[in-house]
């Protein structure tokens, strides 16, 4: 008798960590905390006083050209900028939509993989949506980011370097509405953030040192978005850091969940979501769960109620919001956006539930810089 067939393994895009041996990118002041950063240029033999003055150069002054760190010695300038404020990065191609208000920028890093960032302006504050990998290992496959792999993971640098481009343009008034701040940061862009754990945690925290040692930016604006790699969100519980927790849930069940976000295999609802629960207990901090409207996938109203019922399960304290994202069409994707009647009725039963929901807007749709449609191609 011949052997049974086996079911073929499914391969999970497991990718927590890239493979070793490759070159790293270039060490940057963003990547050191302000101790870490005097200890190198005295290291270099160079006075550790300087690295204060570059900090004020690159966070407080937003400054990028050389010439203007004028406070630096000409006899040690190139020295110390070669030190600590490397070129990170290169703008490939800049897209423009919302008449000037959301810009994508396509960046090339040192090793040449692609990633992009999303600055958008809104009456009230401007965001800037970074990428935290080149690529992504989900796989999710509604996502055009993650149909084509993880590359590899960002340094904190190269995070940072994203929010200080996306405030240098902010400052100088490139963007319609005169000169401003950045004063949001959603970890949204390319990659899970949580599988770059530390990495993403040293940007969290240059964003928010206070200026000149960071950005000076508010925790409270910076929110940090993930599949649900539970072990993550529990160490981020205990980092003592009141970031905005958003988790990409995309389905209430198991079944439907293992489908769209294949993490869940290793990772249930169930698991994800107290994971989530207890974030919120913990930092006081709402957590948003997002969930893409499919139409005919996921967007049932059975669908709505269920979500509604597995989330108050944890109690109705306000620990939660729901946003709905209509979905963003993807090259190759059989998936499309919800019928606007369906994502109403689906708004309205997690409302009769006690859930504060909304619908996001679908900003940079039609330069590919909406939710999910970050492919970094040149
Ligand atoms: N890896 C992180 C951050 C990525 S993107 C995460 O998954 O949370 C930010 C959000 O965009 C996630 O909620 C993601 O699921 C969603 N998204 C991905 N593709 C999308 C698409 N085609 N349309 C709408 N939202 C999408």
């Amino acid at each position: 008798m011949s052997a049974p067939e086996t079911e073929p393994v499914k391969t999970l895009p497991l990718v927590f960590n890239e493979p070793r041996g490759r070159k790293k990118p270039p060490r940057h002041l963003a990547d050191l905390d302000e101790a870490g950063r005097k200890d190198l240029l005295t290291e270099m033999g160079l006075p550790g006083f300087r690295a204060k003055q570059l900090s004020t150069h690159y966070f407080g002054r937003l400054v990028d050209d050389p010439a203007e760190m004028t406070d630096l010695p000409a006899t040690q300038r190139d020295e110390l900028v070669a030190a600590l404020l490397p070129d990170l990065m290169t703008p490939l191609r800049t897209q423009e939509a919302d008449k000037g208000t959301t810009r994508k920028t396509l960046w090339r890093l040192f090793d040449g993989a692609l990633v992009e960032s999303v600055l958008m302006r809104y009456p009230d504050r401007a965001t800037v949506c970074v990428s935290s990998q080149a690529g992504c290992g989900m796989a999710c496959p509604f996502c055009a980011t993650g149909q084509g792999g993880l590359q590899r993971n960002m340094s904190t640098a190269e995070i940072v370097e994203q929010v200080v481009a996306g405030a240098r343009s902010m400052a100088r008034g490139e963007v319609p509405g005169g000169p401003g701040r950045v004063s949001n940061v959603v970890f949204m862009g390319m990659g899970e953030p949580l599988a770059n754990y530390k990495a993403v945690i040293g940007a969290v925290r240059r964003l928010t040192d206070p200026s000149p040692a960071g950005l000076g930016m508010s925790a409270r604006g910076i929110t940090v978005s993930t599949v649900g790699l539970v072990p993550r969100i529990n160490q981020l519980t205990e980092e003592g850091i009141p970031v905005t927790l958003a988790l990409s849930l995309h389905a209430p069940d198991d079944e439907l969940r293992n489908e769209l976000v294949p993490i869940n295999t290793r990772f249930s609802v169930a698991e994800t979501v107290e994971a989530a629960w207890n974030y919120a207990r913990v930092t006081k901090r709402r957590v948003s769960i997002e969930y893409a409207m499919m139409r005919g996938i996921n967007d049932q109203a059975g669908r709505a109620d269920l979500l509604g019922d597995v989330l108050n399960s944890y109690g109705d304290w306000g620990w939660v919001h729901v946003n709905l994202i209509p979905l963003n069409p993807t090259p190759g994707s059989k998936w499309t956006a919800s019928d606007p009647k369906d994502e109403r009725e689906f708004v309205r039963r997690l409302e009769a539930k006690g859930i504060p929901t909304t619908v996001r807007d679908t900003r940079g749709r039609e330069i590919d810089g909406a939710c999910g449609q970050l492919a970094a191609e040149a």
